[in-house]
């Protein structure tokens, strides 16, 4: 008898559906709608990063690169952690390149996890996170963050580790919420992954999208982590090149070569051309990375005001391009799935329902919560305003 189509899935993968990236961006593109929910910018990074992949294709650097990455991006990589975060790294052996962050985390879930393994991490979380750990067969201890401040609760952290917790999965600058990891909370990770012998896997990718003074501290720069820690980050947020899919994971050799072990049978290899590319962008001189930061505080001040004005409860992030909202003032049942899907026709905007990054026996935490990305030209930004000011009235 034929099978339907869920019936031939891995029960691993039962019930994650499809990413709600691919599901709100398409509902954009059906709708003609502004797209506010997929982390994408809308304009493109430094010419110098451009004209060096362009320069890079032109040359013929089209085929498999090695497997760990090239050379010259693996020591840019390492140049990079040593001037914004005082780590050093050896370019052979304590850094790989991947697939984006995405494969950084894939490899490292699914090299160094056994089934039955615990993870805990910071609720709400990046979609993948949780499909990777169940394809591992390990399973999810989340850590919830709860507005307005989103701040870690370090005794919940506590009670989360279990003697079957082999990990600690962070994520600071922190999506969707844009909570940033005070240097006080990450020593309180730090404290609890010593005492029990745990790996932390730090996701970075919002690295210098950081405001209002806030600092990124990257936990392996505390005492005693850099041996136990991997730094995962990505050329795509920095750079404005989500497509290209370079990303990359420093840590301690036996740790990277677990995830390489796992890399090496996901993709192999990515992005050839994109690598020397992303090496150039790596190297721009502090006004780019300042420049970035500054820019985007801009736009998120821009959209927080028309969200406030267009009646949403809004929690301003000190990082990341993504602002939370609590739809209720303006839907009283609360339903931001549903509110998520009604838009692009109400007043055509497109966000993402925070509901999503929750584990489900904690849906009640996000159902009514909503991300706008606001890594968007002014004027769409404007535009999306003065659109969603009409759901109000
Ligand atoms: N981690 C987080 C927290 C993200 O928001 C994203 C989205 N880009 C990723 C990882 C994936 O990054 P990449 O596109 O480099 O795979
Ligand atoms: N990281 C981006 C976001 O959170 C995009 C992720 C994706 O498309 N998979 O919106």
């Amino acid at each position: 008898m034929a099978r339907d189509q869920n019936s031939y899935l891995t029960s691993r993968l039962r019930g994650f559906g499809s990413t709600i990236f691919a599901e709100m961006t398409a509902l954009a593109d059906e709708k003609a709608a502004i797209n506010l929910g997929q982390g994408f910018p809308d304009y493109d990074g430094p010419s110098v990063v451009l004209d060096a992949a362009v320069d890079a294709i032109r040359s013929g650097q089209n085929q498999y690169p090695p497997g760990p990455g090239i050379a010259d991006l693996r020591l840019a990589v390492a140049e990079h952690q040593r001037r914004f975060y005082g780590l050093s790294y050896e370019p052979d052996g304590e850094v790989l390149i991947t697939a984006g962050a995405t494969e950084a985390l894939a490899g490292a879930v699914l090299g160094i996890l056994e089934a039955g393994d615990e993870v805990v991490l910071l609720e709400p979380m990046y979609d993948s996170y949780q499909a990777c750990i169940a394809l591992a067969g390990a399973v999810t201890r989340p850590v919830t963050l709860r507005p307005p401040a989103y701040g870690l609760d370090l005794e919940a952290l506590r009670a989360a580790v279990t003697p079957r917790t082999r990990m600690i999965l962070l994520n600071t600058p922190h999506n969707p919420t844009g909570a940033v990891l005070e240097r006080e909370e990450l020593q309180g990770i730090a404290d609890l992954a010593v005492e029990h012998d745990l790996i932390v896997v730090s996701d970075e990718v919002y690295e210098h999208l950081v405001y209002d003074g806030a600092q990124h501290v990257s936990i392996a720069s505390l005492p005693g982590m850099r041996d136990r820690t991997l730094v995962i980050s990505s050329g795509g947020k920095t750079f404005n090149t989500t497509g290209w899919k370079v990303g990359w994971i420093c840590g301690p050799a036996k740790l990277v070569a677990a995830t390489r072990a796992a890399k090496q049978f996901l993709t192999y290899v990515s992005s050839g051309p994109f690598q020397p590319a992303i090496a150039v962008g790596l190297r721009l001189p502090d006004e780019y990375f300042v420049g970035l930061a500054a820019d985007l505080r801009r736009k998120r001040d821009r959209l927080t005001r028309g969200l406030v004005s267009a009646g949403f409860e809004t929690f301003t992030p000190r990082g990341t391009y993504f602002v939370t909202v609590d739809i209720r003032p303006l839907r009283s049942d609360g339903d931001g799935y549903a509110f998520c899907r009604e838009l692009p026709d109400r007043c055509g905007v497109v966000g993402i329902p925070n509901v999503v990054f929750y584990d489900r026996s904690h849906e009640r935490e996000g159902r009514h919560l909503v991300r706008f990305a606001f890594c968007k030209r002014d004027e769409v930004i404007d535009e999306a305003v003065e659109r969603l000011m009409g759901v109000a009235s």
